[in-house]
């Protein structure tokens, strides 16, 4: 169920049996010369959707500009500063739990964000307005992403560009995955990003010229179709198991 597709009284019969919403969230920021600004956004909100439709949860509006800051110097990329985020998507929650929605998956697809929903799951569960946790789709999935992928990348690589393959092909600038390999960093453990343990780099401009990592040559729809069908089936399967929880049991428990 699509949030803003239904009517007020229709959602007031789901509000009355169910307490649990998706909400997706993404970016819009610079992938590469071969990927939409939308990626981030477009993935979030397809596992959202299809997620809310396999199990009838209920699913809200994206937010489609995240944390990213770190990819501003190419052209296009809108970003929040990390404090608005925070509240902005608190403020979305909140009004959530006033329907009566006691618990939310954050459905992300974008890196940046995860930390900032971290913390705002924090600020609602330390007041007990309601559960909130951060899913995240490839990290639901770490073997299989590392198995179809020689080279993967964290940005911009083989299992963004095959996920966008899958879902939305037209999209993706086929004649450019040899140039987004070539011109970016294709093997990210060789590329030196860490010095001495520190990450000493702040923006991706400062590893990749062409904002990318990984090898994109190696992406094809099947594999964005076999990483789409995994990560929702784990997707559906966490719904499941926070739709059976007392809320109690969610929320802190007393000082020793
Ligand atoms: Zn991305």
């Amino acid at each position: 169920m699509y949030l803003a597709d239904e009517t007020w009284p229709e959602l007031e019969d789901y509000f009355a049996d169910e307490s649990l919403a998706l909400v997706p969230l993404g970016s819009t920021e610079q992938h590469g010369p071969h990927l939409p600004l939308a990626t981030d956004h477009l993935i979030a909100e397809a596992f959202a959707r299809e997620a809310a439709d396999r199990t009838g949860t209920l699913c809200t509006p994206t937010i489609n500009v995240g944390v990213s800051p770190h990819h501003k110097q190419f052209h296009g990329t809108m970003w929040a500063d990390a404090p608005t985020f925070r509240d902005y998507v608190e403020s979305v929650t909140r009004n959530l739990a006033y329907h009566g929605i006691d618990r939310v998956v954050y459905v992300n697809a974008h890196g940046g964000n995860v930390d900032h929903l971290r913390e705002v799951g924090r600020r609602l569960r330390d007041d007990e307005t309601l559960y909130a946790i951060e899913w995240m789709w490839d990290e639901s999935i770490p073997e299989l992403v590392d198995d179809l992928f020689a080279q993967n990348g964290p940005h911009g690589g083989p299992k963004e560009t095959a996920m966008i393959q899958h879902l939305r092909p037209e999209l993706v600038r086929e004649d450019r995955l040899d140039d987004a390999r070539d011109g970016g960093v294709s093997d990210v453990n060789a590329a030196g990003t860490v010095k001495h343990g520190s990450r000493t780099f702040y923006d991706a401009i400062d590893n990749t010229e062409n904002g990318v990592l990984g090898d994109q040559t190696d992406a094809t729809a099947a594999k964005g179709e076999e990483l789409f069908d995994a990560a929702v089936d784990q997707l559906c399967q966490l719904c499941g198991w926070l739709d059976a929880q007392a809320f109690e049991d969610l929320m802190p428990k007393s000082h020793v």
